[in-house]
């Protein structure tokens, strides 16, 4: 089922994001999570996907090898396995970064084959240690072309012009947005028109990055409204759980910490106090942005579910 079609239901959705298990673990983490998380009726779940990283290792003769890894594989095997095991709808994410046209109609395909309506549609990080994004041979530039190529699947247009009746598609397809702003944006109306031509292309919702003060986020969805994009937005959580965050989320995400938040976790003796701070501070959250009616809170699980347990207990059992 399409993730918007749940929308309509009225009542502010539980959907948690889940990222592949590193290479070499099993799933069995990854069902702990959902199983976890199962008693509070999430309405879908997203899966993340991880491109390729390059490392330099250095050989017996000095030399240095340069090597591509994939850290956490299996988006694709994850997704249709949580599907198929709870009956829940999944959303696989899919990148532009490390996929040429060609890879995408693929992996369109296979979602296609296994029963997957929705897919979230992103640019992805850069590679690491690189400042700019290089996309990948023949592969898209921005989220915006991605959604155009999936939008045409669902009408039957594959990169094959000479294809004969081909299958439509029929992916329900969401994108991210940043309430304060993407980092590489000069300015939040550049990145909010960046946002509607995705939504122009075909995209039926949104899902925003973190934020900790929920004013944002009002602010964000006015400044979206005034600019004629009218689809659902999700809301983004990520409860705080280290001191470190402090500094790391900011830098990383370019989100704003606010004072009472910040002062909060500067007093937390150790991080199990943060945990506790960040999980209180999600739940006010989650409250405030449930009674301006969201159509869904969107957790980041970071694959530990412990808070999102009892944050999805206050606001959802
Ligand atoms: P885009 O929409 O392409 O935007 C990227 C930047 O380009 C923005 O600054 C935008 O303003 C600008 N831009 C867009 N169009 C144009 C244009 N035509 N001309 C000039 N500039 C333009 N990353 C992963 O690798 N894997 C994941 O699974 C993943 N999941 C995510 C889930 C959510 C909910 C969110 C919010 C982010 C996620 N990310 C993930 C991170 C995301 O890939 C990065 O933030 C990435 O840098 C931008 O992706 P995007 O889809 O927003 O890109």
């Amino acid at each position: 089922m399409k993730v918007t079609e749940k929308f309509s239901e009225g009542k502010t959705l539980f959907a948690f994001e889940l990222l592949p298990p590193l290479k070499g673990d099993d799933i069995d983490t990854v069902f702990d999570t959902v199983g976890r998380l199962l008693p509070y009726g999430p309405a879908y779940i997203n899966i993340t996907y991880h491109r390729e990283e390059v490392k330099l290792l250095e050989r017996e003769d000095g030399l240095l090898e340069r090597r591509v890894v994939r850290k956490r594989p299996g988006t694709v095997g994850i997704a249709a396995a949580i599907q198929a095991r709870y009956g829940i709808d999944v959303v696989p994410h899919l990148i532009c970064g490390g996929f040429s046209k060609f890879d995408v109609e693929d992996a369109l395909i296979d979602l296609q084959f296994l029963g997957i309506d929705n897919v979230l549609a992103l640019r992805g990080d850069n590679v690491r240690g690189e400042r700019l994004f290089r996309p990948a041979e023949n592969g898209h530039p921005h989220a915006a072309d991605l959604v155009r190529q999936i939008v045409a699947m669902n009408r039957g247009e594959y990169l094959d012009s000479e294809l004969e009746h081909a299958a439509s598609t029929s992916f329900c397809v969401g994108v991210a947005g940043y309430p304060e702003k993407h980092a590489e944006a000069p300015n939040l109306a550049t990145d909010i028109a960046h946002l509607k031509a995705k939504v122009d292309a075909g995209a039926e919702y949104v899902v925003t990055q973190m934020f900790f003060d929920n004013a944002r986020f009002f602010d964000y969805v006015e400044a979206c409204r005034a600019a004629g994009i009218t689809v659902p937005i999700v809301a983004g959580i990520k409860p705080f759980t280290t001191k470190t965050q402090l500094s790391l989320l900011p830098q990383t995400f370019g989100v704003n910490l606010p004072d009472d938040l910040v002062r909060a976790v500067e007093a937390c003796r150790d991080n199990a106090a943060v945990r506790e701070v960040g999980i209180e501070w999600a739940v006010q959250q989650g409250r405030e942005l449930m009674a301006a009616g969201v159509p869904a809170l969107h957790f980041y699980t970071m694959g530990k579910a412990d808070n999102v347990e009892r944050i999805a207990k206050a606001l959802f059992g």
